[in-house]
């Protein structure tokens, strides 16, 4: 997808610091980390959100690459918080279906807040 900025991630055209990888799903840490550990995992496929015919396989692919990024990021056993913004009012900003992987301080329970509180 020509005008996406993770498809140029994907194609090493613009850098990111990889964290894992495979021939389906890759990992970098964010730009802007939110977390001492906030990484996204994406697949190398264009899909711009989970109903844009994202398969099984797939789907399955990248979930699966997300317990070994927090292996190799070291917050597997102290737990990480693991979020998907899908569409607009989830506040997806960047149009290819991504995971963010966050971990590294204690959270307080609880997720959600809304533009209008
Ligand atoms: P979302 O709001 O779920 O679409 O999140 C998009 C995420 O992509 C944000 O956390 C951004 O900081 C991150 N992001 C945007 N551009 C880059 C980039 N070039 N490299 C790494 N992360 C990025």
């Amino acid at each position: 997808m020509a005008d996406c900025i993770f498809c140029k991630i994907v194609a090493g055209e613009i850098p990111s610091t990889i964290v894992w990888e495979d021939d389906r799903v890759i990992a970098f840490d964010d730009i802007a980390p939110q977390a001492p550990v906030h990484t996204l995992v994406i697949p190398r496929e264009h899909h711009a959100d989970l109903s844009d015919r994202m398969g099984a396989d797939l789907l399955g692919a990248l979930f699966a690459a997300v317990p070994k990024v927090a292996e190799v990021k070291g917050v597997a056993d102290s737990g990480y918080r693991v979020i998907v913004n899908n569409g607009a009012d989830a506040g997806q900003l960047v149009g290819h279906v991504h995971v963010h992987v966050l971990g590294g301080r204690r959270m307080v329970p609880g997720m959600l807040r809304f533009e209008d509180e």
